[in-house]
């Protein structure tokens, strides 16, 4: 397709801040000696599709899921933790330290049952543990994390309460919407925004939006802070936010939580209303002394049209942070590791990881697999 001048023109704007931006990051960011990896991994614990058998009911129904890659994407099986395991014990540095996996969890689900019994009048919601133990493949879930830390390559971090627009959700409930209502059946909040190509799905998170206050915003956080606590025995230390937006006033509730390290993309949505974005680097810290942990890398073949390349593209991007002296921080969706709808995906993926790691230990024989703690503090 041939770009008419008129669209050359608008781009031009958007192309010289893209160029500056990243000059000024170059300049500013923070340069290490140490070769750092570290992968970063979200949505752990949601439900997103609750089954292959709900995925056969919704397009007899007549939904198109071709593309829709998050509708591939469920509650984490025993057994996609344990073959990801088994990737990541694989592998060593020089120390024998194994890649860090940081696994940022969702630490609750709606209670279907509760909400049904209230006329979808009040909302509900049970800990993640629970979840696990109610889903098929499911139940040890929780052992095999706390068994994943202390052999020191899975670690928990926290990415809120619950991967779903509450009000957004119980409105269309309360409405009687159709695919809310058919999904909730089947034990879903809603479907992706290119299955009903709306961009106000419920399945995204509620802060995209800014509806809440703060103190609801902060009830949600210390509501997650103290699931994340009696679930995996810990407060989490680092935060990632739903679709990357979160704003100054959602830090300063981290920071009250003793939470010091947001991880981040390099362009963060500080306002989804006003469109207002955040341009952060490596090494930048906020008024409030908390840290950013900045995604340069990834690996993410689900989301890929060509998922074969995904591994190479993976390399080449940590090469490209070696060689700028800044940490290989790999961004790497749960969606790329679970297999109760297609394990057959999952499979491919979890080859294409183990490659990832192989490559980048011979090309790299200095690289650190340092553990999530021993990186933050170096931030
Ligand atoms: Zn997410």
């Amino acid at each position: 397709m041939s770009l008419s001048a008129d669209n050359l023109f608008s781009r031009i704007p958007n192309y010289i801040h893209r160029r500056c931006f990243r000059m000024m990051d170059r300049m500013r960011e923070k340069k290490y000696q140490k070769k750092i990896l570290i992968i970063e991994s979200d949505d752990w614990g949601s439900i997103r599709t609750s089954s292959a058998d709900a995925l056969k009911i919704l397009q007899k129904e007549g939904y198109d899921f071709s593309s829709a890659v998050y509708s591939y994407d469920a509650l984490e099986t025993e057994e996609d933790l344990e073959l990801l395991f088994d990737v990541l014990g694989r592998h060593g540095d020089k120390l024998g330290r194994h890649p860090s996996f940081v696994a940022n969890y969702c630490v609750a689900n709606p209670d279907f049952k509760a909400i049904k019994e209230s006329g979808f009048r009040r909302y509900s919601y049970e800990p993640v543990s629970r979840t696990w133990l109610n889903a098929v493949g499911s139940k040890n879930c929780r052992e095999l994390v706390l068994a994943g830390r202390k052999r020191e390559f899975f670690y928990p971090e926290l990415h809120g309460r619950e991967h779903v627009h509450v009000r957004k959700w119980m409105n269309a409930l309360i409405q009687g919407n159709r695919s809310a209502i058919q999904t909730f059946d089947l034990e879903m909040c809603g479907l992706e925004f290119r299955v009903i190509r709306d961009f106000d799905s419920c399945f995204y998170s509620e802060h995209m939006n800014h509806i809440l206050s703060i103190e609801d915003r902060s009830n949600m956080i210390d509501d997650a802070i103290s699931i994340f606590q009696s679930v995996f025995g810990n407060k989490p230390e680092s935060y990632i936010a739903p679709n990357y937006v979160w704003d100054f006033d959602t830090e300063k509730i981290l920071k009250r939580n003793g939470i010091d390290v947001i991880q981040a993309a390099k362009v963060s949505r500080i306002d989804t209303a006003k469109h207002l974005n955040r341009y952060l680097h490596v090494g930048a810290r906020n008024a409030i002394g908390q840290k950013y942990s900045i995604r340069n890398c990834f690996f993410e073949p689900a989301s890929l049209k060509y998922p074969e390349l995904a591994a190479c593209k993976c390399i080449r991007e940590i090469d490209l942070s070696f060689d700028r002296h800044v940490p290989a921080v790999v961004c790497s969706h749960r969606l790329n590791y679970s297999g109760r709808i297609k394990p057959e995906l999952r499979d491919r993926n979890l080859k294409a990881l183990d490659e990832v790691l192989s490559e980048t230990c011979k090309r790299h024989p200095d690289v650190e697999f340092l553990s999530p703690q021993e990186y933050y503090e170096l931030l």
